[in-house]
């Protein structure tokens, strides 16, 4: 199971970054930019970790940002967390997982949302917990997604992009 996750997680690493979309002949690539979700880092890492002083809460917090901005994979994140802050091997990946799943979807979404051609997204969820396997193959609306980019620590939820209709497009 554990290894499942680690896989699916690695999958969501990669198709997050770069988005191919074909619109009958057109092929319309969305950029994934890793400043969008290094912006999100800055403002927001951290936040939702309980039990760090603010001293703490910021040096994570730039952690994240710089590895994000860089596109190091969570388990560098990880390694960076348990050498320089000192937490236990289980609670650094949990954090640096969590915190990357947040500002990567986040980061996701407000591509979208700058695109101007994404309608809604597709909700892929449901790793072994009851809450979201529910959500799993929703719809929703770009906002539902930004503000609800995972639901619990270790949250594996991906988006993908439902294109708006492009009828009123030249030939
Ligand atoms: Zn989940």
């Amino acid at each position: 199971m554990e290894k499942y996750a680690e896989e699916s997680f690695k999958t969501g690493w990669e198709s997050g970054k770069h988005t191919l979309h074909n619109i009958g002949a057109n092929v319309i690539e969305l950029h994934y930019d890793n400043q969008v979700a290094a912006e999100f880092a800055k403002d927001h890492a951290a936040d939702l970790i309980v039990g760090l002083d603010e001293t703490t809460r910021n040096m994570v917090r730039s952690t994240i940002e710089s590895s994000v901005k860089e596109e190091l994979p969570w388990q560098d994140i990880k390694t960076q967390l348990v050498d320089s802050y000192g937490f236990s091997e289980s609670r650094a990946e949990t954090i640096a997982r969590t915190e990357s799943a947040i500002v990567y979807n986040q980061g996701f979404i407000q591509v979208a949302q700058e695109s101007g051609i994404v309608d809604s997204v597709t909700v892929s969820d449901g790793d072994g917990d009851e809450e979201c396997a529910s959500y799993d193959g929703q719809t929703w609306t770009l906002e539902e997604a930004m503000d609800n980019p995972i639901s619990h620590p270790n949250c594996l939820r991906e988006f993908e992009y439902n294109l708006k209709e492009t009828a009123d497009e030249g030939e």
